[in-house]
């Protein structure tokens, strides 16, 4: 593929100048089981369940044995963490076992997490906690169920190796379980990747990076030329902006949008410590680490893509000629998350089309609304399909998402009676009836999502060993805007035990 490779061939940490990835040796593991698996994922790269069940892929899918093709390679890359320039970073504990091109000619990259250290673990160890690898697999498959544009997990295998990851807890240090993830995607390419070459001002490099990502990803924009690489970068922010309309649709928070865990092809990457929005709030994220600073909150996370996205374009400048059109790119970025928001706002609100004239007050109002009390999110949007704005409606009907009934006071009632008349209003400018308009909103206000505290539920029992409640948690979410009666229990707000428990709202980066 024509890209430069890091001439040493030993694991050990260093800067890799000159280089895109660095040849690797996945770490042995003494126990590797399979805790579990996705077959919609397998059946991406034409595994039988019965292939992933086998003692075969545990031993491959584990890093114990590579097949007789596999090169195994760790990228380099770099990235903005927290606002600020970080270096080299890397693959520090994923590493790639190669590409495959499916019956359907689609390729997949095959892609271990937590499988050991490479030349980009820096003082980090290359592996992976089971708490984490849970979350991570879970995520990507649910994600992947929603309509979210994602990378995508294969299989969950445990290690039977411990891995160290809080030293002062308790007093003594924590061991926890190790596990590997094995994701898929077309490319793990992130924003990173181009900018680690702008920033060693490997010019050359760039451009090879650059010509290679339009050829194997973006065929369709044609011979990479001074053109293409504009239309590239606008194929960029328009993916990135499509990701996070959805993101803001399910009410997802990254929680780490660093440009290295930005996906070029606009997939959402690296599942850390991310979380699901229950009460509505712009303000809120899980990440401990950023709970100062707010940066990738809920609400903040068009704005953040969008600076993200003019960091990649500084990065690609040096082999861009016309540099204006690039600022041009990001404006584009702006107007088209304004046109995709307002339209999948209208959506959730069962509206055929957007109103310029109306709409956008409706909506704001509502979003204040949601505030003013704790409403879940996602309840909310689910009941809202169910109510009938052409008679009265009251908060009762909601009862099911506040999560403190006691704060629907006076004010609040008349706020909520009030906005309600303007949404019965305005229903009545659209021409559909409740049964359709009741689908339509069905196909884009989920039902299910992976509630921070089921998720934890899950790891607690697979810490155990019990592997059935991320098994099931899967199934539940394969389906996440169907109503399943028997499983309502999955449908519901967090428990107040959950409301401040680790792992259950808030999060570290430690993983
Ligand atoms: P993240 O915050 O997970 O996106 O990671 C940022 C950088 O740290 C990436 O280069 C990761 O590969 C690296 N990293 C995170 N955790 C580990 C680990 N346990 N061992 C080695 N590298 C890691
Ligand atoms: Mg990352
Ligand atoms: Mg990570």
């Amino acid at each position: 593929n024509h890209l430069p490779g890091d001439p040493e061939i030993e694991n050990h940490r260093r800067q890799v100048r000159n280089a895109s990835y660095s040849i690797v040796q996945p770490a042995r593991v003494h126990n590797p089981r399979l805790g579990a698996a996705s077959r919609e994922a397998a059946g991406l790269i034409d595994l039988s369940m019965d292939t992933v069940n086998s003692p075969e892929f545990l031993e491959i899918f584990s890093g114990n044995r590579l097949l007789p093709d596999m090169v195994p390679f760790a990228t380099c890359y770099g990235g903005h963490q927290f606002g600020t320039w970080a270096g080299q970073l890397g693959d520090g504990r994923a590493i790639n076992l190669g590409e495959i091109i499916n019956r359907e000619g689609q390729r997949w990259a095959i892609q271990l997490k937590g499988a050991g250290p490479t030349p980009y673990s820096r003082s980090a160890d290359g592996l992976a906690v089971l708490r984490s690898s849970v979350r991570e697999f879970l995520c990507s498959e649910a994600m992947f169920h929603l309509g979210v544009p994602t990378t995508r997990a294969l299989s969950l295998i445990t290690t039977g190796e411990e891995v160290l990851r809080d030293m002062f807890y308790d007093g003594h240090p924590k061991m926890e379980p190790g596990a590997i993830v094995t994701r898929l995607a077309p490319s793990f390419t992130r924003f990173g990747s181009f900018q680690i070459h702008s920033s060693r001002e490997e010019t050359d490099l760039l451009k090879k990076l650059v010509d290679y990502t339009i050829k194997t990803d973006f065929p369709e924009l044609g011979t990479p030329s001074p053109r293409v690489y504009l239309e590239w970068f606008n194929t960029v922010c328009t993916t990135t902006v499509d990701m996070i309309v959805h993101w803001m649709r399910v009410g997802f928070v990254h929680g780490v949008m660093n440009t290295d865990n930005m996906s070029i092809l606009g997939l959402t990457i690296d599942y850390g410590p991310y979380g699901w929005l229950e009460n509505y709030d712009p303000n809120w994220t899980p990440n401990t680490t950023d709970a100062q600073g707010r940066r990738y909150s809920f609400g903040k996370q068009p704005d953040i893509a969008l600076w993200n996205l003019t960091q990649l374009a500084k990065a690609i400048s040096p082999i861009i000629n016309d540099v204006d059109a690039l600022a041009q790119s990001l404006e584009v970025y702006r107007n088209r998350f304004q046109d995709g928001s307002q339209n999948m706002m209208a959506l959730k609100l069962g509206l055929t089309h957007f109103k310029p004239e109306t709409d956008p007050a409706l909506m704001a109002a509502l979003l204040d609304l949601l505030q003013l009390v704790e409403t879940d999110m996602t309840l909310f949007f689910r009941q809202l399909a169910m109510v009938d704005p052409s008679k009265t409606v009251s908060p009762m009907e909601f009862s099911a998402a506040y999560y403190q009934p006691e704060q629907l006071t006076k004010p609040y009632v008349d706020r909520f009676d009030d906005w309600f008349k303007r949404y019965g209003q305005r229903l009545t400018l659209d021409s559909s009836d409740p049964g359709t308009r009741q689908q339509r909103m069905n196909q884009v206000n989920p039902k299910y999502v992976l509630r921070n505290y089921l998720a934890q539920l899950a790891i607690d029992q697979a810490e155990q060993g019990d592997f059935s409640g991320v098994t099931e948690l899967l199934q539940v979410m394969r389906h996440p805007y169907d109503d399943q009666p028997g499983n309502q229990r999955f449908a519901e707000k967090r428990p107040e035990w959950a409301r401040n428990r680790p792992g259950c709202s808030m999060l570290s980066c430690s993983s």
